[in-house]
């Protein structure tokens, strides 16, 4: 009989990565081997948290834990809203208390001893798309996810770019109506605002109301007790509901259009799409890129695939981690 031995400790040279998601809600660790596999993870609720030290006890304690007696090659933070990955300072967006101005990163590496580098969460994502997920083997990919807003990263040339300041890819905030209605961000129709999931549940309570008619979208919400969400849209146009299907080719044709401007802008081999709104599989996939293709110039057509996430809850961990991970 053949026995077979299953190595657990990494070779030195091999040392695990360390990725910190830190969201508004949770503070969520995992420890990576150099494959992407999660090794140890470790999760704690913000909500009680007083004040920045607690923050940054609490993520020290989380990195604690999954580390272990392991070595460890680097701790890459993934945090929402704009982040100057140049000071390691978060700057806005971060639902955690007196928060402004502090460098996470040098305090993190001051009580860990070890390399830490800070990024914000969509690039996080993308970057683990491009390592462990969808974007596995592209060259250049563009990766978006479609969820509250709009959130996007880059990766170029097999690099993450992230810009002169840190800040690239704010897709969601480049404007496809300057008519349309005001964004969070001030100015008016944002991506974000046409292809974003509370774009989409705001775009089909529009539709309801002009078309004046019961709607499977109403019925579908009201059984849950909750308003009409872009859920909704999707199972009540699989159904067959007219609204819902209006409202459908409206939110193909919004999104095309941003994917048209990354096409042109950057000329991606692969974009990758996640956030809730990606789940709706391929009843969403299909008309999409029918409809991208057919808004792109002609050189473009057949030059980029667009696919679906691979990665779901733990992609930040991933993404911020991978980014200690030895590529060559
Ligand atoms: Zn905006």
């Amino acid at each position: 009989m053949m026995t077979i031995v299953v190595n657990t400790t990494l070779k030195k040279e091999n040392k695990a990565v360390i990725g910190v998601d830190l969201g508004g809600t949770k503070i969520a660790t995992g420890m990576l081997d150099q494959t992407g596999s999660l090794l140890e993870r470790s999760q704690k609720a913000t909500a009680g948290l007083q004040s920045s030290e607690e923050v940054i006890a609490t993520i020290v304690d989380t990195i604690t834990e999954v580390r272990g007696r392991q070595e460890i090659a680097g701790v890459g933070v993934a945090s929402p809203g704009m982040v100057d990955s140049r000071s390691g300072v978060i700057l806005n967006g971060v639902n955690l208390p007196d928060w402004d101005g502090i460098s996470l990163q040098a305090e993190l590496e001051r009580r860990l001893g070890i390399s830490v580098r800070l990024i914000n969460d969509a690039n996080a994502a993308a970057w683990g798309e491009y390592v462990y997920g969808a974007g596995r083997g592209s060259q250049s990919m563009v990766y978006v996810t479609l969820s509250t807003g709009i959130g996007s990263g880059l990766v170029l040339d097999g690099r993450l770019y992230t810009g002169a300041s840190s800040f690239a890819g704010e897709l969601g905030h480049t404007v496809i109506n300057p008519d349309g209605i005001q964004c969070g961000c001030g100015q008016n129709g944002c991506w974000e605002t046409y292809s974003s999931g509370t774009a989409i549940a705001r775009l089909a309570r529009e539709a309801i109301a002009a078309a004046g008619t019961q709607s499977l979208m109403t019925a579908l919400a009201d059984k849950e007790g909750t308003a009409v969400s872009a859920k909704h849209v999707f199972e009540a146009a699989g159904a067959g509901d007219e609204i819902a299907q209006k409202t459908m080719e409206h939110v193909i044709h919004y999104t095309g259009l941003g994917l048209m401007n990354i096409i042109h802008s950057f000329n991606p081999d692969c974009i990758v799409i996640g956030g809730g709104v990606s789940r709706a599989g391929d009843a969403f996939f299909a008309p999409l890129i029918r409809k991208t293709e057919e808004l792109i110039l002609e050189p473009y057509r057949g030059t980029c695939t667009i696919k679906p996430a691979e990665l779901r809850d733990d992609v930040g961990i991933i993404g911020a981690a991978a980014l200690f991970v030895d590529r060559e």
